[in-house]
């Protein structure tokens, strides 16, 4: 079987009830430079009267919201940071060609697809693109199926707007809708806007190891995938997996945020330990509420730590919408206890990052720590590198463990 680090099953109890979903604005804006290519649609050499012609609008997308409950609401949401790029003719008798470039806004998913020339653009169009600059990409459009030979399909989803022949200089395309049977696509690609912001370094790049060329996340999701809901390993040790290091999504996985930043929070993991990874076994099959092992406990623990950190949250809920508020678990129990227990050391972590927290009010010293140490779990991180790496082990730190069934 494949190495793969999948989302862990619900708990056999009965889920807690969701609190109400909170929505976050971005907490930073993506940063544009580094591996982000905006082209500057200006024509060169020139003295005749240069003409603007913009199309504008707000791209959103439509999706059952899992973190809202078990009955997940259709919703819309504006989609942030998203590639497009305007098409056209720059003359009445041109070829249709790419025009300009950008990304939709980082807060209001509002773009402005711009063209200057000498004339009036003909014909035009914008098209959107499911990914973020070259920072992150979702593909699957091929035709090639998850689980299928040769499935490694680098196809992006695109669509474009209706075709404006003679557009007027400023022309409002209001709301634009992502495709019904792509929306999916759109939804994951602006939920990780949600990590990026909080990636905790100053690099344009996802972790503090690349300042240029940044590696790309790359998420393949197909509504027909044949497999999904993990993060596909790139090196392990006698792995016998695709290797893309790509996280697979199938289906309505997308439906809960936590899932698909779960997902991610592996690749991120990878990315923070400069692509090493710890030995992990014994862990298909893993679920929030039971342990399968000390570095299952660890890498999934620090997973679902990821998703409800980047949501702002404290809670883990699955694409059928049931969720569970991991720090409830404290009081509820029935959950195992210790350090196999992913559930246990999520919320351990989370407390520990917390605005009152003795980690500074955040997780950026952890990232750092992750950045020198590949713990194998977390009881190496807890008692060893965190130490080497200036973070407390007593006081606040060691009640917080201490409360969440984690004694050492
Ligand atoms: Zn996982």
């Amino acid at each position: 079987m494949p190495i793969r680090s999948h989302a862990p099953s619900a708990p056999a109890a009965g889920p807690t009830t969701a609190p109400a979903t909170r929505r976050r604005a971005l907490a930073a804006a993506l940063a544009l430079g580094a591996g982000i290519a905006l082209a500057t649609p200006l024509t060169a050499g020139t003295a005749a009267a240069a003409s603007t012609t913009c199309l504008n609008g707000t791209l959103a997308f439509d999706h059952n919201d899992a973190e809202a409950g078990t009955h997940k609401p259709l919703v819309t949401q504006r989609a942030r940071n998203s590639n497009w790029e305007l098409w056209g003719r720059r003359t009445a008798s041109g070829q249709v060609e790419r025009l300009s470039s950008g990304l939709t806004g980082a807060t209001d998913g509002r773009f402005s697809a711009c063209h200057t020339g000498t004339a009036a653009p003909r014909d035009v169009h914008v098209r959107f693109f499911s990914s973020a600059g070259t920072l992150w990409r979702v593909v699957g459009a091929g035709t090639a199926k998850q689980g299928d030979p040769n499935w490694k399909n680098t196809t992006q989803y695109t669509f474009t707007t209706a075709t404006r022949n003679t557009p007027a200089a400023t022309t409002d395309l209001g709301t634009v809708k992502v495709p019904k049977a792509m929306q999916q696509a759109w939804k994951i690609t602006d939920t990780l806007n949600q990590l990026y912001g909080k990636r905790g370094t100053g690099s344009l790049c996802w972790t503090a190891h690349q300042t240029s060329d940044c590696d790309q996340l790359t998420v393949a999701w197909r509504q027909d995938g044949s497999s999904g809901g993990y993060w596909d390993h790139p090196s392990f040790p006698g792995d016998t997996s695709d290797g893309t290091d790509w996280v697979v999504l199938k289906a309505d996985d997308p439906d809960s945020k936590h899932l698909i930043l779960h997902e991610a929070g592996h690749w991120f993991q990878w990315q923070l330990h400069n692509k090493q990874w710890p030995p992990v076994r014994d862990c298909d099959g893993h679920s929030l509420d039971r342990g399968a092992s000390a570095a299952c406990g660890w890498t999934e623990g620090f997973a679902n730590a990821v998703a409800a950190y980047a949501l702002g949250d404290s809670r883990y809920t699955f694409s059928t919408g049931d969720s569970y508020d991991l720090l409830d678990q404290r009081v509820v129990g029935g959950w195992g206890k210790g350090d196999w227990v992913e559930g246990r050391v999520a919320a351990a972590l989370l407390e520990l990052w917390g605005p009152n927290g003795p980690d500074g009010g955040n997780w950026n010293r952890t990232l750092k720590l992750m950045n020198t140490y590949v713990s194998a779990d977390f009881r190496q991180y807890f008692t060893q590198h965190r130490p080497l790496a200036g973070l407390p082990t007593t006081g606040a730190a060691k009640t917080i463990i201490n409360r969440n069934t984690i004694v050492y």
